[in-house]
Formats: structure tokens, sequence, C-alpha cells
């Protein structure tokens, strides 16, 4: 059914929700389609629609869709007019990986849907072992079959937090299994493709940016592990990379930082506090949304994203009265050495 309220820019999240249902369906083992997931088919006909509206020629179905998301960047269907994200290299669909973009995935809210998984599965825990589990989770990609028994004979107190992360493991789907491994990337640790060779390096891996030229040297049998959900590799586990390395230069110099709550700390910057969160993305854009409706006033980013591109559409994209630092992680760093050495001087 074509839903009347959806306007050009509505579409471009439709798009890329029908192409994160079709990926789903396939990773859980689904039916060769047709027919379509409903999501798919709907942002095939709202795409037709607007399509024929534009007088511009419409997809023939849904594998002429994918081929579209495939090759078309952000921009490009932003200025079709389809999206509104001028981001120049980010498509929908990544060409090696013929699975959704993290920016695809951005797109769909699933940050916000790993926020609220994390919550829901955490909700019954008290303080210290929430922060137990999403230690474990930023720890554990995979987790063997038989997860919770290793993580109890590891450290028998995290029975509770085992038990209440243990249904975010999934089976590894299909796409991520070569000769019955599932490769891991060297560098981010997350989801990869090894090249022919392993020795030879990746081809993809779920950060998208990592070096490929590193041999894979971690690919357990995929029948042995179960896998952390996508959402939550994305949006817990990468972002924890950064968070990780962060706290630990912090420490190092004599200036950590204080949990705030789960996942976000104090910190004081050029002499006002601050409430800092780590994120990992690709869209300046939808970035500024998410620290705005997270109430930080510090967000941190890894320095390879933080380009002038992206600091500036994440300026534009802010609310006119809002007061937000977006800083890469070595600026974080300096910044809290450089306030050291000053306070050590007067
Ligand atoms: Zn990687």
């Amino acid at each position: 059914m074509i839903d009347p309220t959806t306007d050009a820019t509505g579409l471009l999240t439709q798009i890329a929700r029908g192409v994160v249902a079709l990926s789903a369906h396939s990773d859980r083992g689904g039916p060769t389609p047709p027919p379509y997931p409903q999501e798919t088919q709907s942002a095939l006909d709202q795409l037709v629609l607007w399509a024929l509206r534009e007088n511009r020629t419409p997809p023939a179905g849904v594998p002429d869709l994918v081929f579209l998301c495939t090759g078309r960047t952000l921009a490009q269907w932003a200025a079709m007019g389809i999206g509104g994200i001028a981001e120049p290299t980010q498509c929908l669909v990544h060409k090696v990986a013929r699975a959704p973009t993290r920016a695809c995935m951005e797109i769909t809210g699933q940050a916000e849907f790993a926020d609220r998984l994390f919550a829901s599965a955490v909700a019954e825990l008290d303080v210290a072992d929430v922060v137990r589990a999403r230690s474990f989770l930023q720890s554990n990609v995979m987790m063997s079959n038989t997860g919770h028994l290793d993580l109890m004979n590891h450290d028998p107190r995290s029975i509770t937090v085992a038990k209440a992360v243990r249904h975010l493991y999934e089976p590894v789907p299909t796409r991520l299994i070569s000769a019955g491994e599932i490769a891991l990337c060297p560098t981010c640790r997350l989801p990869a493709l090894s090249a022919e060779l392993p020795e030879h390096g990746t081809i993809w891996c779920e950060a998208e940016v990592c070096p490929r030229d590193k041999p894979v040297t971690d690919s357990p049998r995929a029948a042995d592990v179960l896998l952390l959900h996508r959402a939550l590799r994305l949006f817990l586990v990468l972002p924890g990379l950064v968070e990780q390395s962060c706290l630990e230069r912090l420490r190092d110099a004599g200036t950590p930082l204080s949990q705030l709550a789960t996942g976000t700390y104090a910190g004081r910057l050029d002499g006002t506090d601050g409430v800092v969160r780590f994120y990992d993305r690709t869209c300046a854009t939808l970035l500024a949304g998410q620290v705005v409706r997270d109430r930080v006033t510090v967000a941190v980013v890894p320095a390879n994203t933080l380009d002038y591109g992206f600091r500036r559409a994440f300026e534009n994209s802010l609310p006119d009265d809002t007061e937000i630092s977006l800083l890469s992680d070595e600026e974080l760093v300096l910044r809290n050495n450089t306030k050291e050495k000053a306070d050590a001087q007067r």
C-alpha cells in the first residue's frame, strides 16, 4: 500500500528500511524472494510512484532497486530531491559485501534501536551489572555456542550478566561464512570478508574503513559461535573501540573521565563541565540529531572520520540554540592534557 504522506525526505529512509529488511530476511535464512519483505516491496512502490510523478524512469523491480542503491551515493539521491543528505561517498548497499552499509543502518535508526535493545536487556540489572554487561558486549562480538558457560567459568559472578545478554547473540548469517568459517577484521575485530588467501588480508569489514592488507588471523568455525546483533556490533562495539582507547589514554595521562551514566562521562573542557559520549558514525547530519536527543555536550568521534566536511555538516545540522562540541579522540586527549599542564603551572 502506498503511503500518501511520504515526502522525498522520508523516501530515502523508506528505501533504506527496504534494503535492511531484505538483508535481515536473508540473514535469518528466509526463503529466496519473491515474495519480498513488506518493507522492501513498499519501498519499491514508493520509489516507483515518486519516479512517475517526477517523470523519471522507475526501477523495474526489487533487484533493480538494490542495483540503484549499490551505485548511487547519498549526495546523488539528495541531488534528485530524495533524502537531503549531501554525503558524497556513502551508498545504501555496499558493493563488495552486498549488504546494507553503515550509512544505511544509520538512516534507518538502528543506532537508537541498539540503545533500546541494550536498555531492555539490562533493565532488571543493578548499576554495576549494567556496566559489566556493556563491557562484556563491547569486548565479545562473538560468543561460543556454550558462551554463557565459558563466562561463568571465567567469572562466576557474571551469571546474571550472561543470562541478560545471551539473547542478543544470533547464528552467523550465511553471507559472512566462507568455507565454514567467519573471518574477523584484524583491526576492528568485526566480521570481515577475507581475500582469497587470508594472508592477503580482507576485501571488506563491517567498519568499512580499516586497512585491507593485514592478514586475517582469526576465523572461527561459524557453527561453533553466535554473533552479536548487527545493530549492537555497529553502535555499541564499534564506538567502544574509540571509547576504550580514549579512556585509557586519559587515565595514563592522569586526567581520567568519570562515568556519569552507562556510556556517558563527565568532562571539563575549556572551564565548562561537559557530558561526553563516544560515537563512530558515517553521517554527520544524523549524528547531530542523536547527540541533541542524547543531551550530550561533547561528542567524540574517531580522528579518521572527522574531516572538514563531516564537521561542517554536523554543525549545520544542529538547532540554533545548541552548544555542542564535536571533537576527535585525539583532540579530547590533547585538550585534557593541556588543561592538566595549565593547572600544574598555576
Ligand atoms: Zn575492520
